[in-house]
């Protein structure tokens, strides 16, 4: 099997909404009248981002999923990608696996595969992901003002803790390690939370390299800072009621752990009932963490309002 012949088999499908998909010299897409197109793009490396042992399945699911993600972030409704692959060898169980993967994700976004790269190298996949917005309401790290809550979907850490079984330094009963290791390897991209969001959120980023440091980058661009509750933020764990960890591991695991794909935002205190609506509506559970505030930096605060944060000061070498 030649690379034309790879290609048409595993990642070629009829189009359904772009005008013109894989096959030519470019894709063409169509974004309708008043909306901005909203892209991203992520390069995953086997034995970086991803183990060589991990399940095509599963492994084409996540690289589109971190995509998509980002499009959550901003409020974009996803509407097709591009994917270049350097694959080390044509292996057709493999290529089954993950083009299956990957398009059973795309087909539940409604988001085309409209062309992409093959090449022969290491294992590497980069999707780029086109999504729309319409025309000024796209969330942005920069919005987040003195005031607003800040809110988190989803649960958080449990994706690092599988990291670290695998690792060695857990060891975790079997339920636990693959629960843990679902939110690892096949995140859940939160695109219809992101949509409901428009318009009430005032800032937005997904987690993709731990909550301290992805909100961090919220408060720089939005020139504020935050307070964080380590009571509301402990029980973000999944697995902390079966793990018996102390404390301060559950507070490295969901603060600084990575690789959750949830979504961080931020909304005015007046809009909680609609922060909770949008929540509902979307089947996506949030937890509001803690408060924006105009003091620059991070705080955590235990449950008796003591600062937490100074623990924490080794985060950006965690991994
Ligand atoms: P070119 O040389 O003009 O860049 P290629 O020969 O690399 O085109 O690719 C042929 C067609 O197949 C193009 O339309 C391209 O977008 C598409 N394509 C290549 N690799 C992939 C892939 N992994 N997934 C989807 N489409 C692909
Ligand atoms: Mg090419």
């Amino acid at each position: 099997m030649g690379e034309f012949d790879l290609i048409a088999r595993y990642f070629t499908r009829p189009v359904r909404r772009s005008p013109l998909g894989v096959g030519d010299d470019c894709a063409l897409l169509q974004p309708r009248p008043g909306m901005q197109l909203a892209v991203s793009t992520d390069l995953l490396l086997e034995g970086r981002h991803f183990l060589s042992t991990v399940d095509p399945r599963r492994l084409g699911h996540k690289a589109l999923a971190v995509n998509l993600s980002d499009l959550a972030a901003c409020g974009a409704q996803p509407l097709a990608f591009t994917l270049a692959i350097a694959l080390p060898r044509i292996d057709e169980p493999w290529l089954a696996d993950f083009s299956e993967g990957l398009l059973a994700l795309a087909d539940r976004h409604d988001c085309e595969l409209v062309g992409g790269d093959t090449t022969r190298g290491p294992l590497a996949i980069n999707i780029t992901v086109f999504g729309e917005v319409p025309a000024g309401q796209a969330l942005l790290r920069s919005g987040a003002q003195a005031g607003d809550d800040v809110w988190v979907s989803g649960t958080l850490g449990d994706a690092r803790l599988a990291l670290e079984a695998f690792r060695g330094t857990f060891s975790l009963p079997q339920e636990v390690f693959e629960a843990a290791r679902l939110r690892l390897e096949q995140p859940q991209a939160r695109v219809a939370l992101g949509l409901a969001l428009r318009g009430i959120a005032s800032a937005a980023i997904d987690l993709s390299d731990g909550l301290l440091g992805d909100l961090g980058h919220v408060l720089d661009r939005s020139g504020v800072g935050a307070t964080l509750e380590a009571e509301r933020v402990l029980p973000l764990l999944a697995a902390a009621p079966a793990m018996k960890l102390a404390t301060p591991a559950v507070l490295e695991l969901v603060l600084a752990g990575g690789d959750d794909y949830e979504l961080a935002f931020t909304a005015a205190a007046a809009r909680r009932a609609e922060v909770e609506a949008a929540a509902r509506q979307t089947g996506t559970p949030v937890t509001r963490i803690g408060h924006i505030d105009g003091t620059r930096g991070l705080r955590v605060h235990d449950a008796q309002g003591q600062p937490l944060a100074q623990r924490f000061a080794g985060f950006d070498h965690f991994l």
